[in-house]
C-alpha cells in the first residue's frame, strides 16, 4: 500500500461493511464507502473523518449493474485510482425449505448475493489493472461450504462467491490482482438482530460456535485487511474461515 492507495467497500453503512471500512482507513487507504443505505453510508464517512481519515460516500445498488460501473468510475474519479475492493454488500434474504422459497425471494437473494459480486468485479478489475495490481476480497459466509436448512438462496449465492472467487483469482493471478473471500459464521450486525431477539434461536446459533459466541464485525475486518494487504502477498482464490470453529466441527 502506497499513501495514495484507494480502497472500496459495498455494503459499508452498517455491520460487517462498517468495519471493514473503518478497518481500511485505519491502515492508510482512502476508502470509498458505497451501500443503497444512504445516511448510514454518510455515518460511516463521519466516523472515518473523525478519526483523521479520507473517505467519501457513493450510493451504489450492487444488483444494478450500471451501477457498479459507476461506483468504480466515481472512485477513479474522486481519488485517482483502486487498489483495493472489498464486495461485502449482501441480504439474509427469507427464510424458507427449498420446496416452499418464493421465486421472487430466490431471484432477489441471488440479485445481490451473486450477481452483485460479479458486476462488482466486472467493474472493478479494469481499474485495478490500471493501477498496476491489487486485490479483491469477496464476503462469503460459512455458508458458502456448508448447507444451511431455510436458506436456499442464501447458501446457493454464498458458494457461487466463492467459486467465483477461485475462477477469477486463477485469470488474474499473474497479474498481480489477488482474489480471495472469507467466511463468517454468524456476527453481531443488524442482518441478524431479529434472530437475537429469540432467547432460544440465539442459544441454538451460539451452540453451533465451538467459541461458544457470536462474531463482530471487527474481527471479520482484521482478516480482510490481511487480505488486502501485501502481507498476503502470496494468498490467491483462498476461502478463509472467520468462524469461531463452525465449520471444524
Ligand atoms: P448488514 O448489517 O445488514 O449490512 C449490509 C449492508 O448492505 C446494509 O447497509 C444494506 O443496506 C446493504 N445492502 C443491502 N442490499 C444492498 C444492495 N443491493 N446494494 C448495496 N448495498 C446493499 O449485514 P452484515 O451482517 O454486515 O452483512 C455483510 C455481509 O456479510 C453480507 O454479504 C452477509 O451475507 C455477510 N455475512 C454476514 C454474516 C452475519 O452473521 N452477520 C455471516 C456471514 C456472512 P440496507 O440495510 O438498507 O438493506
Amino acid at each position: 500500500m502506497t499513501r495514495d492507495s484507494v480502497a472500496l467497500v459495498t455494503g459499508a453503512a452498517s455491520g460487517i461493511g462498517r468495519a471493514i471500512a473503518l478497518r481500511y482507513a485505519r491502515d492508510g487507504f482512502r476508502v470509498v464507502v458505497s451501500d443503497v443505505d444512504e445516511a448510514g453510508g454518510r455515518e460511516t464517512v463521519q466516523k472515518i473523518e473523525e478519526g483523521g481519515g479520507g473517505a467519501l460516500f457513493v450510493s451504489a445498488d450492487v444488483s444494478d449493474p450500471a451501477a457498479c460501473e459507476a461506483l468504480v468510475a466515481e472512485t477513479v474519479r474522486a481519488f485517482g485510482r483502486l487498489d483495493v475492493a472489498c464486495n461485502n454488500a449482501g441480504i439474509g434474504g427469507e427464510q424458507a425449505p427449498t420446496a416452499d422459497y418464493p421465486v421472487e425471494a430466490w431471484q432477489r437473494v441471488l440479485a445481490v448475493n451473486l450477481s452483485g459480486v460479479f458486476y462488482g468485479m466486472k467493474a472493478q478489475i479494469p481499474a485495478l489493472r490500471e493501477a498496476g495490481g491489487g486485490a479483491i476480497v469477496n464476503v462469503a459466509s460459512i455458508l458458502g461450504q456448508v448447507g444451511f436448512a431455510g436458506a436456499p438462496a442464501y447458501v446457493a449465492a454464498k458458494h457461487g462467491v466463492v467459486g467465483l472467487t477461485k475462477t477469477a483469482a486463477i485469470e488474474l493471478a499473474a497479474e498481480g490482482i489477488r482474489v480471495n473471500a472469507v467466511g463468517p459464521a454468524f456476527i453481531e450486525t443488524p442482518m441478524i438482530s431479529a434472530l437475537e431477539e429469540d432467547p432460544e434461536t440465539l442459544a441454538m446459533l451460539v451452540g453451533l460456535h465451538p467459541a461458544g459466541r457470536l462474531g463482530t464485525p471487527d474481527e471479520v475486518a482484521a482478516l480482510v485487511a490481511w487480505l488486502s494487504s501485501a502481507e498476503a502477498s502470496f494468498v490467491t482464490g483462498a476461502y478463509y474461515p472467520v468462524d469461531g470453529g463452525y465449520l471444524a466441527r
